[in-house]
Formats: C-alpha cells, structure tokens, sequence
C-alpha cells in the first residue's frame, strides 16, 4: 500500500535559453517598484547589468550579501525594502543570493529581525513580497523550494528556514545564464543537484511524483554534467543541468533530504567545503550503505539513472566526481582519524531521520573510515 501523499509545487516556471527576456512582462504583472538583488560578485557582471537595465528606471539594486547569507544581509536587504517601499523582488544568482531574498521578502512585511525567526523559533505568518528568482548555477533547486538556508555568525548557527512563505513567486530559469559559472562551480552545483534527487527518491516521505522527477533529475546529471563542465559554452548541455537542478529541487522539496545532507553541515562549517562537494564526499558511500534497503525501489533509481543495480550506480558517481575534479576522501580536505568521533557526532542533524536505513553511530563512523 503506498502512504498517503500531497503534492504541490506553487511557484510558477519559465524554462527555456533566452527566457529572462520575459522578465519586464513577467516582473509587471507583480508589482511596479522593483528591487534587483544579486551579490557583489555578480553585480557589475554583463548578465546582472542586462537584467536590472531591463526592469526599468523605477528599479533599486541591493548586493550587500555575504557568501554564505547571514541573517544581518536579510535584514539589510528587508530594511532597504521598507525604507524604498519596493512592492516587487527580482533575485539574480546562486543560493545565496535566491536565500537571502526569499528570506527578505518575508521579513520585510512581517518585521522584526531574521534571527527571530531563524534562531528563536517565531513561526513566520505567510505575509511576503512577491519574489522573481532567476538562478546562474545549476544544482540548489532554490528557484522552487520553500526553503532558505542562512548563517546566524554570533550564534555559529547555519540552518535551513522552512516555511511556505519562501516558496519563490515565479522561477525564470535562463541556461544561457549559467554559461559563466566557473567549471568548480559547476561540478559542485551539478553534484548537489544529484543529491538532491537521490535523497528526495530515497526519503522516508517519498512520492510518485517526487520519484518521476527524481529519477529524471539523475539520468540528466550523468548526461550533461561532464560536458557542462569540460565544455562550459555547451548550451545542450547547461540546458540538461539547468533542467536536472530545477527536477532536482521539485524532488526534494516536499519528501526533503537525508543522510547526505545531514553529514554535509559540518564537512561545510567545519573543513569549508562548498555544499555540493560536501554532499558529494558520502553520496557513493550512502548508495552502497541504503541498497539492501531500498532493495527493488533502488534498482529503479539506478536503472532511470543509466546503470544496473545501486551498486553500480555508486560506482558510476564515484567516477562522476572525479572526472569533475571534486575529492572522494576525506583526508583530501583535511580530515584526520583523530576528528572522526566529533564528526560523527556532529552529522546528527534531524534530516538524519530520512534515510531509509537507520544509522547507528557506530555505522557512520565506519562509513566515515571507508573513505578517510
Ligand atoms: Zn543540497
């Protein structure tokens, strides 16, 4: 008997190369007083010049985010809404940028700091700006999660906010936009798009839908991501990864991940690894250890994805990441025999629950050593 599930996706998408040309039409319908975000990185670059010159003259820029947003730059960009009365929010860029706004778009009309919300636990009341998200990498499915995953520095707290709020408005996905992501980028993006579609297939919550989407999400990595990376000006191929990031993102947003992404948090805090090559580091490892599980279940998975059985299909990731450049042990980051004890204390956090094979600390410390 399949569990009872509930699917929804309400942020509305625009796929294609050369879509962002949509935007002015698309931006009109939501508000008349745009303001444009991306990072600093990104804004005097040619594709974020093109984008804010296009929203018109009324449009406002902000690009104070950090790297990896704190809650100080949502509450920057949240006081810069409210003191500029924006009724609309344009987002260009990665994660960072994607979180940071989908985070301000709420704060901005329900006030009170982010750290309220993101540390002391107020539950956000649905009240938020409509936000236009337009991703530049491949891989975090931002675009259509509820989900903003924001660093809280004086509390050494990086944790995801979850709320139906965040969902992005409307989701322009523009592959000629990712043409310039750096080729490490792409494969940490890539990588991260993977997991995402494995986890959410392998989640305790898993669903049909969410299972169709996540068994295409992984056929298209192994297809594209090599030739995105090797070739970056493949628009064949950074359509597939702009697809695989996008199905990837649909497929783990309700089911959410698992034990990859739970291990991920301290190999990212801790050894400052990107969250794609920190979810990439056990991805392999955590096929082998669910396969008995997943049993059948799993053969569909590796079979959609192009291989025979999971075994193979943990291989065939293996491969995947070195043929990207990205490290398959941990000592390749820095890692000692002596820091596993903490580590596997560390990588406990409540997504832990979703793997469909319990894991004992005892096995994830032996999962850890099998690939110091
Ligand atoms: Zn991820």
């Amino acid at each position: 008997m399949t569990p009872l599930w509930t699917y929804k996706q309400p942020t509305e998408i625009h796929f294609g190369l050369g879509v962002r040309r949509a935007l002015p039409d698309l931006v009109c319908r939501l508000g008349r007083r745009p303001i444009f975000v991306a990072d600093r990185g990104m804004m005097p670059h040619a594709n974020a010049r093109e984008v804010l010159a296009s929203l018109g003259p009324e449009a406002q820029a902000f690009s104070d985010i950090d790297p990896n947003p704190t809650i100080h730059s949502v509450d920057a960009l949240a006081s810069q809404i409210r003191q500029q009365d924006r009724d609309v929010v344009v987002a260009l860029g990665g994660g960072s940028s994607l979180d940071c706004a989908k985070a301000a778009c709420a704060i901005a009309l329900q006030g009170g700091t982010a750290r309220r919300y993101h540390s002391e636990g107020l539950a956000l009341d649905g009240c938020r700006l409509p936000l236009v998200a337009i991703p530049t990498t491949a891989g975090t499915g931002s675009e259509v999660t509820p989900i903003a995953v924001l660093d809280d520095p004086e509390k050494q707290r990086k944790a995801p906010l979850v709320h139906d709020s965040l969902f992005p408005t409307i989701a322009v996905i523009d592959p000629e936009l990712s043409v310039s992501m750096p080729p490490f980028v792409t494969a940490c993006t890539g990588l991260d798009a993977l997991a995402h579609a494995i986890e959410g297939y392998w989640s305790k919550n898993h669903q049909p839908i969410c299972d169709a989407l996540a068994c295409e999400a992984a056929a298209l990595v192994f297809r594209h991501l090599v030739s995105a990376f090797t070739a970056p000006n493949d628009l064949e191929a950074r359509e597939g990864m702009s697809l695989a990031a996008l199905m990837g993102g649909m497929a783990f947003q309700l089911p959410k991940n698992a034990a990859v992404h739970a291990c991920s948090f301290p190999l990212s805090s801790r050894y400052h690894m990107p969250h794609g090559a920190a979810c990439a580091m056990t991805l392999d490892a955590f096929i082998r250890f669910n396969a008995e599980t997943l049993g059948k279940r799993g053969v569909r998975l590796a079979r959609a994805a192009g291989y025979g059985d999971m075994l193979a299909l943990a291989e065939a990731v293996l491969q995947l990441k070195q043929s990207v450049g990205l490290p398959s042990h941990l000592r390749e980051v820095g890692v000692c025999e002596s820091d596993l004890d903490s580590l596997v204390e560390a990588s406990f956090h409540p997504l832990m629950n979703n793997n469909p094979r319990s894991v004992t600390p005892q096995e994830l410390r032996a999962l850890y050593e099998s690939i110091l």
